[in-house]
């Protein structure tokens, strides 16, 4: 088994520094979400030549996939200041107020992990993104009153990994809800190339596939890969990245033929082989492997389905014949262990 930090789309401390070199930093360097790449660039140019601020934009989807790399390339292309933040950073109302008051006209404003504001402070960004208004607390004790004041139009830009958990009225303020899905092995192979490019590694293409293919489709994980491989290249052979250097390095860090990290072999075994390959309900699952139903569904299984692992059907999840191939189980029969029943 990988180490889990290796395989897990979530950022970790050492990938910042690396990251910020990485970064595409316009729309067009920005590789594949085609599809969303088309919408977000209309409502770029749209805004772009009434001089107003764009509508408030919420991406979704599992970690890793690039959601704070397009809310910085939105800022670029608007040529609008850009500032930060996230649900758990803003932990009272004072906080946000503090941020939404200093907002310039344009500025666009990300907050990540929009799923975890707390209540208040999530109403309190009703205001602000529905009618640009902030509640400013005006005075000390009995006598302070809040007052609502105007504030520019800017736009909120919300990323979340967790959609189901981003309440109703939060999401209908946002006039673009756009999802990030996993990259498929061409669009990471354009990636790991680049990121090579960046940091002056020379890597042949039959590499670059075998990064590709074993990233579980998220380009945090294939530069992460990139660049452990990058040092196994330089410390064990002559720095070149080859195809026989990169699978030794990744096997040699337990990286699975598709990158799989546990939870995503324990959601396939509990299906294939606790419940014979499904249909088995998603709370089920859940509850097997001691997982929120909601991580299993927004995080891990967009993955397994794009590599037709699994499919979702209204009797529940089911396991396709090529994972059980690939995990090696058995596919029962409903005679099997009953002799003489045909
Ligand atoms: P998220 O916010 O969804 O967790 P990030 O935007 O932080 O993901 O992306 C992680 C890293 O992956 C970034 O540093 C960036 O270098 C790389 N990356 C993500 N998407 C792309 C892409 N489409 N093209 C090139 N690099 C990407």
């Amino acid at each position: 088994m990988p180490d889990r930090k290796l395989v897990s789309g979530d950022r970790q401390a050492e990938d910042l520094q690396f990251e910020a070199g990485l970064r595409p930093r316009r729309l067009a360097e920005f590789t594949g979400q085609s599809k969303l790449k088309e919408n977000l660039d209309i409502a770029i140019q749209a805004a772009r030549q009434r001089g107003e601020a764009m509508d408030h934009v919420l991406l979704y989807g599992p970690p890793g996939l690039g959601k704070t790399t397009l809310a910085a390339i939105i800022a670029e292309e608007l040529e609008a200041e850009f500032t930060t933040t996230s649900g758990p950073v803003l932990q009272r109302k004072l906080d946000l107020t503090g941020i939404l008051s200093n907002i310039r006209a344009r500025q666009v404003f990300f907050i990540d992990e929009i799923h975890r504001l707390l209540p208040d402070v999530e109403e309190m960004l009703y205001s602000a993104l529905e009618d640009f208004r902030v509640d400013i607390l005006v005075g000390v004790g009995p006598g302070a009153r809040t007052h609502s004041l105007p504030m520019p139009k800017f736009t909120a830009i919300g990323a979340t990994t967790r959609q189901g958990l981003v309440s109703a009225p939060l999401r209908g303020r946002f006039g673009l809800v756009l999802r990030l899905d996993p990259y498929n092995v061409d669009e990471l192979k354009t990636i790991v190339n680049r990121s090579a490019r960046l940091l002056s590694v020379e890597i042949e293409d039959g590499a670059a596939e075998e990064l590709a293919r074993r990233c579980r489709g998220t380009p945090r994980i294939a530069n992460r890969l990139l660049r452990r491989v990058r040092d196994y290249a330089q410390v064990r052979a002559d720095g070149r990245i080859t195809l026989p250097v990169a699978q030794t390095a990744l096997n040699l860090l337990d990286v699975d033929r598709f990158g799989l990290d546990e939870i995503d072999q324990k959601i396939m075994l509990t299906i294939l082989e606790k419940y014979r390959g499904g249909p088995v309900g998603v709370g089920t699952i859940a509850a097997s492997i001691s997982e929120e139903a909601d991580t299993i569904e927004e995080v891990y299984e967009p993955y397994l389905i794009q590599l037709g692992f699994l499919n979702r059907t209204p009797r529940g999840r089911v396991g396709t014949e090529l994972a059980f191939d690939y995990f090696n189980v058995k596919r029962k029969r409903p005679h099997d262990g009953q002799p003489g029943l045909f």
